[in-house]
């Protein structure tokens, strides 16, 4: 049962905007687990963010409150995609990002200003994920792919400027070039002045007179774009790929995000994987495995030679070593693992049924089923005696 948001940040119900904001900031400061001395902070951390995420947003907040938790859509309020929670080992890089997000920039006191106000210093831009479905065999032995995302990228009219030249810039009539705006407020304490960023100009003291045609003055442009991507050897579901600065374009100057591709490999008919390790399940008959034998098995390599000793009992495994799949990042294979499966035969021939009517018959298979159970009984004998 997932937590209630406004006990995680110690609130009532309906508390106000200010309230949640302080509780926020005063938490998360607790918490954070770069600082944090307390135990479970990241995982506290990463609560309260998710509570705060939500609580200071009116339109998530509205559909928490009437909803809660169970709300289906709910989830895709947090922006990520569908099937998201069925990887493993990719929810770090967001988080890290997240939290990179909120204290680059200006220290903590900074985030608000930061994250909830537009402003005209250089932000990076968002991150980008992409689902990737590769088959057993291009994970194991690597390929390239193509990968489809759609982003913002800097209008390369204007370089993201939002305007051809300095001509096309004129001083801000709000500020009068300042980038500050005054205030004079009279409180219970005397004369209170207030400096704040010019909301016209958003601080440069400029505006643009002549945007640029191609962008609007915004400096960003909206593109599809296929990118080919090398998937390694070895890789396995859950681990995912990073393309630095190929995300979404940063705003006014800042740095672009990042791509994250992450992988899903999809099941094969008959190999399994562990690892760099294959397993596979060989039928092999009877008399094979009674005399001994020499099968073919399937490896990723194609069909391997295995010497099945006489008497192998059905489900013995046996290692095919180097036949598996390629060290991620590093040299060498894993294994292959063959456990063999005696059938026993469903449809016989006239000559195969009389053959096995005389093994029947044959008194050694007998006397060893015997004996057995006679050990078995002596044992039983002796317990209750
Ligand atoms: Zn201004
Ligand atoms: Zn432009």
């Amino acid at each position: 049962m997932a937590k209630d948001y406004y006990e995680i940040l110690g609130l009532k119900k309906g508390a106000s905007d200010a309230e949640i904001r302080a509780a926020y900031k005063r938490l998360a400061k607790k918490y954070h687990p770069d600082i944090s001395k307390e135990k479970n902070a990241e995982e506290k951390f990463k609560e309260i963010q998710e509570a705060y995420s939500v609580l200071s947003d009116p339109q998530k907040r509205q559909a928490y409150d009437s909803f809660g938790h169970g709300f289906e859509g709910f989830k895709g309020f947090r922006g990520f995609g569908e099937g998201f929670s069925d990887f493993s080992g990719f929810s770090s890089p967001f988080d890290l990002e997240d939290l990179f997000d909120m204290f680059t920039g200006g220290g903590f006191s900074d985030i608000f200003s930061t994250r909830f106000r537009k402003r005209s210093t250089p932000e990076r831009g968002s991150d980008i994920r992409v689902n990737l479905s590769v088959s057993f065999e291009e994970a194991a032995f690597g390929v390239e792919k193509e990968i489809r995302v759609k982003r913002t990228i800097k209008c390369p009219v204007c370089s993201g400027k939002g305007y051809a030249g300095e001509s096309d810039v004129g001083v801000c009539s709000y500020c009068h070039g300042s980038g500050m705006v005054s205030k004079t407020r009279r409180t219970m304490l005397g004369l209170f002045q207030t400096t704040t960023t010019c909301p016209n100009c958003h601080g440069s003291g400029k505006v643009i007179k002549n945007p640029c045609p191609k962008c609007r003055g915004r400096g960003l442009l909206e593109e599809e774009k296929k990118i080919k991507v090398k998937i390694p050897a070895g890789i396995n579901t859950g681990n995912f790929l990073r393309l630095k600065g190929q995300g979404n374009a940063g705003e006014h100057g800042g740095s672009a995000g990042d791509i994250y591709v992450v992988v899903f490999v999809e099941p094969h008919e008959i190999f399994k994987r562990d690892n760099s390790d294959v397993y596979v399940e060989v039928p092999i008959s009877f008399s094979e495995a009674a005399l001994g034998s020499e099968i073919e098995a399937p490896t990723l390599y194609g069909m391997a030679k295995l010497k099945i000793p006489a008497g192998t009992q059905s489900g013995t495994i046996f290692r095919l070593k180097g036949k598996g799949i390629p060290h991620l990042n590093a040299t060498g294979k894993g294994d292959e693992f063959v456990k063999v499966i005696v059938q026993t035969p469903q449809k016989l021939s006239k000559k195969e049924r009389e053959l096995l009517k005389q093994l029947r018959n044959e008194e050694a298979f007998h006397k060893k089923r015997k004996s057995f159970f006679e050990k078995f009984q002596e044992r039983l004998r002796k317990k209750f005696r």
